[in-house]
């Protein structure tokens, strides 16, 4: 209370003999967290909600991730927006596989987690037979908030490191290498 109330008084002069410490790590996490780069990649009407969440009115600049990138290579998250063909599936792996680590998935809508009400053999049954989900989206089609309300979660576990807890746990879901760069 005595900072905050010289804080007040004296503006940042009644700071000059503070010091805020953390860890390094927290930095690196909270840095990665808030500069997550989706990749340039809708697969059916989801996307179109995913569009709008990236639009003015929603401002997903807010977060550090209004750049959708082109190239796998610059990005760091998945946002399957949409049902998975059988057919899409190696191309979605073969971007995902393109990607940097560390890298994550968030699976927006009923279609892509569980393929929804496409119950047939054209239709992947669920994206985390093909990569690793962290966020599953819920909803047909989950709206710019539900995504939002995903993307924070993810943010929240890339900052606490519950993301890579859980990838080594469990050998990286769906056999997938997942790189220890941090
Ligand atoms: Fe389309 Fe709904 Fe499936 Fe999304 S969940 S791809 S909106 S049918």
């Amino acid at each position: 209370m005595a900072t905050a109330g010289r804080f007040r008084e004296q503006g940042l002069a009644g700071l000059q003999h503070n010091f805020i410490t953390g860890k390094l790590e927290d930095l690196i996490q909270w840095s990665r967290a808030r500069s997550s780069w989706p990749a340039q990649f809708g697969l059916a009407c989801c996307a179109i909600e995913m569009m709008a969440a990236g639009g003015p009115h929603y401002d997903l600049a807010r977060y550090g991730m209004e750049v959708f990138r082109a190239s796998p290579r610059q990005a760091d998250v998945m946002i399957v927006a949409g049902r998975v063909s059988q057919k899409m599936a190696p191309v979605l792996r073969q971007i995902y596989d393109q990607m940097l680590e560390p890298k994550w998935v968030i699976s927006m809508g009923v279609c892509a987690s569980s393929g929804g009400m496409f119950n047939n053999y054209a239709i992947v049954q669920g994206v985390d037979q093909v990569v690793p989900v962290d966020v599953y989206a819920p909803g047909c089609p989950p709206g710019p908030e539900t995504l939002m309300h995903a993307i924070l979660t993810m943010h929240g576990q890339i900052q606490s490191g519950e993301i890579f807890r859980r990838r080594e746990e469990s050998g990286a879901g769906a056999g997938i290498h997942v790189d220890q760069r941090d």
